[in-house]
């Protein structure tokens, strides 16, 4: 993977590009897209955002987004327009296989690939150009960078900045984890140079849920909630009656597990959630315990230090019991 510059002169001619990100994007994946969108669609490329699952509804008000393409609702039409890219853009993941089932069609496209990611241990060899930095807050953050170190920063506008400053608010949690750094208030207030409506923002994200999401956060941290004191950790776990009871949509389980660190002297917060196609796991973490490593080992999984996640195949039942037995491993770090 070459440096994420030399991408510059490869934009200095009308290109097809496609940008994507992994699946069931959150803030900072849809942020990313949407904000890179922005910036090339104005350079003069022809850009589109390939998302390869369904998303949240509270990133629907997003400027373009009306634009994203799901690619599980239009194959065909999705993998036209990947076979016809000049250059590919991933955003906000490290591995192909985040992508799900479009994993197939970006390894077989014969374009220029391009990553922008600040997890663990990227897939180099699977891209030409790059940057990885798991310092950075947010992919969000990296595009704002990318734009910024061009020819081309007088681009920055209302619609790049809204997007870019959702992501890095989203995957800060408001700006309050230790990936906030001076340069990220710097960065956030450029954005707000550009004019943005930051408590707009704040608003269309957080508070823009339905009253069952309400009801069914409830309902966990009453009846889904176990805490193991004894290793300073916080289980829940959500059974798929619950997802049926309350309507639970794409993107109603975010935050939730943020909740379980809330508890005073919890280091861990452990949420493992009953979804149809597999369990799917996310982890939380304060201080020096590594769910990055914690996931890898234990849950097909990855992420950062402090957040992470993960998936199974096995029941809901066999996870909690494993989960709980290689938990005793970690009782000296918890
Ligand atoms: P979340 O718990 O919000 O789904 O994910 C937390 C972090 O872990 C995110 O940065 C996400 O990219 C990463 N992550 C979530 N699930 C997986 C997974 O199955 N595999 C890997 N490698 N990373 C994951
Ligand atoms: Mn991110």
């Amino acid at each position: 993977m070459q440096e994420v510059k030399l991408v510059y002169p490869l934009l200095e001619q009308a290109k097809k590009i496609i940008i994507t990100t992994h699946q069931k994007p959150d803030g900072d994946a849809m942020g990313a897209a949407l904000g890179l969108y922005h910036f090339l669609t104005q350079l003069g490329h022809e850009t589109t955002v390939i998302s390869p699952t369904n998303w949240a509804k509270f990133l629907d008000w997003m400027p373009g987004s009306q634009t994203v393409i799901d690619f599980e609702a239009e194959k065909e039409k999705a993998n036209l327009l990947i076979n016809a890219a000049d250059i590919l853009f991933c955003l906000d993941f490290n591995v192909l296989h985040r992508t799900k089932n479009m994993e197939a069609a970006l390894t077989g496209a014969s374009c220029i690939k391009v990553l922008i990611d600040h997890h663990q241990q990227p897939q180099e060899e699977a891209f030409d150009y790059g940057i990885s930095n798991v310092n950075k807050s947010s992919t969000c953050e990296m595009v704002f960078d990318f734009i910024d170190a061009s020819t081309h920063k007088h681009l920055l506008n209302k619609d790049i900045a809204t997007c870019l400053f959702t992501g890095i608010m989203t995957d800060t949690g408001s700006f309050r984890f230790s990936s906030t750094t001076p340069h990220v208030h710097r960065v956030i207030a450029a954005l707000k140079e550009t004019g943005i409506d930051h408590t707009l923002i704040f608003e269309n994200i957080y508070d823009n849920f339905s009253e069952n999401r309400l009801r069914f956060i409830g309902n966990a941290l009453l009846n889904r909630l176990e805490v193991l004191y004894e290793y300073n950790t916080a289980l829940m776990a959500i059974p798929k009656k619950d997802l049926v009871k309350y309507d639970i949509k794409t993107g109603d389980t975010e935050g939730l597990v943020n909740y379980l660190l809330t508890i005073e002297g919890i280091k861990l917060g452990a949420l493992v959630i009953d979804r149809t196609e597999e369990r799917k796991w996310s982890f939380r973490s304060k201080g020096d315990f590594d769910v990055n490593l914690f996931a890898r080992t234990h849950f097909e999984g990855g992420g950062h230090k402090n957040a992470a996640g993960g998936r199974s195949s096995l029941t809901i039942e066999e996870n909690i019991n494993q989960f709980k037995t290689v938990i005793h491993e970690y009782e000296q770090q918890l």
